[in-house]
C-alpha cells in the first residue's frame, strides 16, 4: 500500500496528530496479513457512499478502504547536510508516495518553539529548503554521472542531461520539482530519480482550537495557505489538540464535543480524505449480502487491474465487469431498476475505473 510519511519541525503537533490516528486506527482484524510498524497508522476512510449502500444491501459486514500514515520524525534543519540523523530521516521520507507537514500555527506560551515563535512561512521554508538540498545534490550527482554520455551524444543522454539542468535550475532558485510541468518523456525520467521534492505534498495547519469552526479566520493559517498555494502544495487546517481529545471519547460524546466547536466532522476525516486523494487513489465498490465493500485504487487503472486487488485470479480470469456508478444506482435505488434503466454497464479489459463504481467482475477460473 501507499504511505504518506508525516514530518515537521520539533513541537508543532506531530505526536500527538499521530497518536489521534493510531487511535482511530482501522481495525487490524479487517487486515490480518499486514505487518503494522510502530511508526505505521491505518485509519478508515470516512465515505458516506459505502454506508449508503450497506444500508440498500444490509450486508453481514461493511468494510471500509484504509489509508496508511508514517510518523516520520525529528527533520530539523540541517538534515540534508547529514546532520544528526538527517540522512536517514531523508531516507524515511524517501520511501513514502505523499508527504504531510504538520507546521504550528497555535499559540501556546507553554510549548515551546524551537524556532523562537510562531511563523508558519518560516517553519515551511526550512523544511522546504531541507529538502531542496537533498534533491539538489542528488540531480548534481546523476547529472555528473551522465555528462560524458551526453557530450558524446549516446542515445537520449544529451535531452536526460538538459532535463536534470532544467531541474537543477528550479532547485537553485528554491523552487520545488513539483512546481515544474513535464512532459510524458520528462515524467518517465523523474519516476526514477526519487525526488523528495516531487512527491505529492500538503500541508496541515495545527491551528488553534478557537478558529477550528473557521480556519480562514486565523491570519498565521491564510499565511500558510498562500505559501502552500504558491509552491504547488495543498493546504488544510487541523487542531491536533481536539483530535487528540476526540480519540478518547465514546462515540456519542464526540457529536456533542465537536458541536461544542461548531463542527460537524473530526478533522481526522477530512485529513483521511484529503491524504487518500493526494496519494492518487480512487475507490470502487463491491456489493451484495455478505459484504459492501470500498476497494482502493490508483486513478487511472483499469478494469483487470482493479479486480486483481481483491484476487490475482480475478485479473488473470478476467471477462469483464458490470459496472454501475454509484450516483446512478443510488438514484434508482436497487441494481434491478437500474438495469432496467440501462445503467449497468458491461465493461471489458480497457475499461478505465472511476471513482465510485459499483463493479461486479466476472472471470474464468
Ligand atoms: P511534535 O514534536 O511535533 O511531535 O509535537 P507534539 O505532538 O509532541 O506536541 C508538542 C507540544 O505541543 C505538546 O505539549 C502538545 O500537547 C502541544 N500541542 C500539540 N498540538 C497542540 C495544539 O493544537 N494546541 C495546543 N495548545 N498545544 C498543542
Amino acid at each position: 500500500a501507499l504511505t504518506a510519511g508525516i514530518v515537521g519541525l520539533p513541537n508543532v503537533g506531530k505526536s500527538t496528530l499521530f497518536n489521534a490516528i493510531t487511535k482511530a486506527g482501522a481495525l487490524a482484524a479487517n487486515y490480518p496479513f499486514a505487518t503494522i510498524e510502530p511508526n505505521v497508522g491505518m485509519v478508515n476512510v470516512p465515505d458516506e457512499r459505502l454506508y449508503v449502500l450497506s444500508g440498500m444491501y444490509n450486508p453481514k459486514k461493511t468494510t471500509p478502504a484504509v489509508c496508511e500514515f508514517t510518523d516520520i520524525a525529528g527533520l530539523v534543519k540541517g538534515a540534508s547536510k547529514g546532520e544528526g540523523l538527517g540522512n536517514q530521516f531523508l531516507g524515511n521520507i524517501r520511501n513514502c508516495d505523499a508527504i504531510l507537514e504538520v507546521v504550528r500555527c497555535f499559540q501556546d506560551s507553554n510549548v515551546t518553539h524551537v524556532e523562537g515563535g510562531v511563523d508558519p512561512v518560516r517553519d515551511a521554508e526550512i523544511i522546504n529548503l531541507e529538502l531542496i538540498l537533498a534533491d539538489l545534490d542528488s540531480i548534481q550527482k546523476r547529472a555528473a554521472k551522465l555528462e560524458k554520455k551526453a557530450q558524446s551524444k549516446v542515445d537520449d543522454a544529451p535531452a536526460e542531461f538538459a532535463f536534470l539542468k532544467r531541474i537543477e535550475a528550479c532547485l537553485m532558485a528554491e523552487e520545488p520539482v513539483r512546481t515544474l510541468s513535464l512532459s510524458e518523456q520528462e515524467e518517465k525520467y523523474i519516476s526514477g530519480y526519487q525526488l523528495l521534492t516531487a512527491k505529492p505534498f500538503m500541508y496541515v495547519g495545527n491551528i488553534k482550537e478557537d478558529f477550528i469552526a473557521d480556519p480562514d479566520s486565523d491570519p498565521d493559517y491564510l499565511k500558510l495557505k498562500a505559501y502552500a498555494d504558491k509552491t504547488g502544495a495543498k493546504c488544510i487546517a487541523i487542531s491536533a489538540e481536539i483530535e487528540s481529545e476526540l480519540a478518547v471519547l465514546e462515540d456519542d460524546e464526540k457529536n456533542e464535543f465537536l458541536a461544542d466547536y461548531g463542527v460537524t466532522e473530526p478533522g481526522l476525516n477530512k485529513l483521511v480524505r484529503a491524504t487518500y486523494d493526494l496519494l492518487g487513489y480512487a475507490t470502487y465498490f463491491t456489493t451484495g449480502p455478505d459484504e459492501c465493500r470500498a476497494w482502493t485504487f490508483r486513478k487511472g487503472m483499469l478494469a483487470p487491474e482493479c479486480a486483481g486487488i481483491i484476487h490475482s485470479d480475478f485479473q488473470r480470469g478476467f471477462i469483464r465487469a458490470e459496472t454501475v456508478a454509484y450516483n446512478d444506482l443510488v438514484k434508482c435505488g436497487s441494481m434491478l431498476k437500474a438495469k432496467e434503466a440501462g445503467l449497468v454497464r458491461q465493461e471489458g479489459k480497457d475499461y478505465v475505473v472511476q471513482d465510485g463504481d459499483v463493479m461486479l467482475f466476472k472471470f474464468n477460473v
